[in-house]
């Protein structure tokens, strides 16, 4: 096993590390939300990251990225998650990150025009919608209840979504709906690109949340009888769930390099205060309890960084990576909640306010271990995979004593 990155990676995670510090960093807090940019400030970075050749590293080289592989990914993205604005401004933030990857394997030349070129390029957002309240989709999406009907030269989607990050705004809903309710939902769903301003497509309102409402919100939308060509179909009809999994599977671990670089920023903003304050006639770095929850979070950063990576070394040799995804998503996710809390912790009333950003994170890192799959989701996939091994090796030894 080689765990040297090649010196080209090596400096890109450099300049990214010190684009996010000296041109991101300091426009933060300034709304007094540490994630808040105004809309001209993210054309100014996004100007700044293009002149540093930093913007969309992960896009398609035919579209002007740097077409980065999952392991670049892995280094860069957890540099540009330090800041969520920074992602943003590079153009590797959610939801879009993993709508463009999705359209880049899936959209024919026409729909690759009308949306992967723009998306790539900035001028425009999209979001992707799976999510129904009660009694739809939501941990389980094979009750999605949105349905799309074929009418002459088109479908008519009707449905109720909620949670659509990036709704507000976004010019293109990837929109899951069952095509065939005559079979199993793996079979009968398709996904189509839904131009947000079809009459029939309505945001109800964004959903007001704990923590970041992102860019664009987190939205309810209502789908009354929005017509849409057959062009607008994504792939093939009926196979909106492989489809799902194609783009699920590499944005749980985008989402975990993005979160790791929060994590990591949390913990030295700790580390730092803790060098700094002093009770009890010393400093708190000095006291063993300090010590002990600075070493379980540097336990946790690391297991996180090598279980990612190793999923993205995985990925980057063509294998499938759903169990190693699910691995990540759950133990991630549970890491970086711990590894903030115990920032929060150290850092005292300090961790509480507004004054650092770790009060953001706190608030905004609850949710990731509900979306994109609830931890006990991808426990029960794991476990059912461990438990259909076991069974097949029971059922090979029984049959060779035969
Ligand atoms: C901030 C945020 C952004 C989101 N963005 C999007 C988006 O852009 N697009 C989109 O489509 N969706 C989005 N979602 C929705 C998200 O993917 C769903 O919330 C998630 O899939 C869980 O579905 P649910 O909320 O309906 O939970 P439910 O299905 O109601 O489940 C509730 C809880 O039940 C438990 N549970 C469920 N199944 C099992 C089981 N088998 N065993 C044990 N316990 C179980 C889990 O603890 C789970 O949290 C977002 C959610 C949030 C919070």
């Amino acid at each position: 096993m080689d765990f040297n990155l090649p010196p080209e990676l090596i400096d890109l995670r450099e300049r990214v590390k010190a684009f996010v510090r000296d041109e991101v960093i300091p426009l933060e807090g300034r709304s007094g939300e540490h994630e808040i940019i105004t809309p001209e400030q993210l054309l100014m970075l996004r100007q700044k990251a293009r002149d540093a050749g930093l913007y969309g590293l992960q896009l398609p080289k035919e579209y002007g990225g740097l077409g980065l592989g999952t392991i670049g990914m892995c280094v860069v993205f957890e540099e540009a998650g330090r800041s969520f604005p920074a992602a943003l401004a590079l153009n590797c933030a959610a939801p879009d990150e993993g709508n463009m990857h999705l359209l880049s394997l899936y959209a024919n030349a026409e729909q690759r025009e009308r949306y992967l070129r723009p998306l790539v390029e900035g001028e425009m957002r999209s979001c992707f919608a799976m999510t129904e309240p009660a009694p739809g989709a939501g941990s389980d999406p094979t009750m999605l209840k949105t349905r799309a009907d074929k009418v002459d030269s088109g479908w008519e989607i009707n449905g109720h979504k909620w949670f659509i990050s990036g709704a507000q705004g976004a010019s293109v809903a990837i929109t899951m709906a069952v095509t065939n309710p005559n079979v199993s939902a793996h079979e009968g769903a398709t996904m189509f690109l839904v131009p947000t301003d079809m009459p029939g497509f309505e945001i109800v309102r964004p959903i007001s949340v704990m923590g970041s409402h992102g860019l664009g919100g987190h939205c309810e939308v209502i789908y009354r009888n929005v017509r849409v060509p057959d062009g607008t179909v994504l792939g093939r009809v009926g196979e909106a769930f492989k489809m799902s999994q194609a783009r699920l599977a590499p944005a749980r671990l985008t989402h975990c390099m993005r979160w790791l670089g929060v994590a990591q920023r949390s913990l030295e903003i700790a580390t730092s205060r803790a060098l700094e304050r002093e009770a009890f006639g010393k400093k708190l770095s000095e006291h063993q309890a300090i010590q002990w929850m600075i070493a379980d979070s540097e336990i946790d950063l690391h297991t996180s960084r090598m279980m990612v990576m190793h999923a993205a070394w995985k990925h980057e040799q063509g294998d499938e990576i759903r169990r190693e995804s699910s691995i990540c998503k759950v133990f991630v996710a549970e890491a970086i909640n711990r590894v903030i809390d115990r920032a929060v912790q150290i850092c005292g009333a300090l961790g509480v306010s507004h004054d650092t950003p770790l009060a953001d994170f706190y608030a905004n890192a609850r949710a990731f271990r509900i979306y994109d799959g609830a931890s006990e989701v991808h426990r029960m996939v794991i476990a059912r995979g461990v438990i259909k091994e076991a069974q097949a090796a029971r059922d090979k030894v029984l049959n060779e004593g035969n």
